[in-house]
């Protein structure tokens, strides 16, 4: 199956790269110069993916990735300078999946990142999970509030199906980061973070005092046993 990527990104050069490099790869890419153009490309390419970047003229990279998030959970990846750690996490909470920094990485790294995005859930080991209030139903890829589908992007639906598919375990940071991003190496845990909170803003009764996802001390998340 060929994946298409949609390559926000005002600079012209890395743009046209970026898409050079997507489909040598064997990915169909589609580039965007500026925020305006990046809506209309989402809804005529209905991308798998989106690189995004974050200073975009003239609507922000997290305008735009909080208008892909009103419509779609499609997988986001920011690219955001180095210097810029508020964008990273203001991108976090506008719904992007994970971040790339700036200068570009070796393509051998980004491809990594995409893939890790793209890669089809895990077999799950059962049908449906129940955790408090919500029931998971594992193979319609859904969640349900008394009988109400809440919408959780893939990302928050695999680190709530994590959590739940193992009610008594404590899970660090890193733990998540390995498990539900597929990183092996050192990554954010502001990733977890805030996710952590996106979620909890979808499926608690009240974020601030969390039942569902509850979080231990010191060393991280665990389900909330009901
Ligand atoms: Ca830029």
């Amino acid at each position: 199956m060929v994946h298409k990527v949609l390559v926000v990104e005002d600079e012209e050069l890395l743009n046209r790269q970026l898409c050079d490099m997507l489909e040598n790869a064997g990915y169909e890419a589609v580039g965007s110069l500026d925020g305006v153009n990046a809506m209309l490309a989402f809804k005529s390419f209905n991308p798998d993916l989106v690189l995004l970047d974050i200073q975009l003229p003239p609507t922000s990279g997290i305008e735009v990735c909080k208008e892909i998030r009103s419509v779609s959970g499609v997988p986001v990846i920011m690219l955001t300078a180095k210097t810029d750690d508020e964008d990273v996490v203001a991108g976090l909470e506008a719904g992007a999946d994970d971040y790339i920094f700036k200068p570009m990485p070796s393509f051998k790294v980004l491809q990594a990142r995409i893939e890790a995005r793209l890669r089809p859930l895990r077999e799950p080991e059962v049908n449906e999970l129940v955790i408090g209030p919500l029931v998971i139903d594992v193979l319609g890829h859904e969640v349900r509030r008394d009988g109400v589908r809440v919408p959780l992007t893939p990302l928050e639906f695999n680190l709530l199906q994590t959590l739940a598919e193992s009610p008594k375990q404590v899970f660090t940071r890193e733990d998540l980061l390995k498990k539900v991003w597929g990183y092996h190496y050192d990554a954010d845990t502001r990733l977890v973070n805030v996710h952590v909170q996106r979620l909890r803003s979808k499926i608690e009764d009240d974020p601030d005092n969390p039942k569902i996802v509850v979080t231990e001390r010191g060393v991280g998340y665990k389900a909330g046993q009901f």
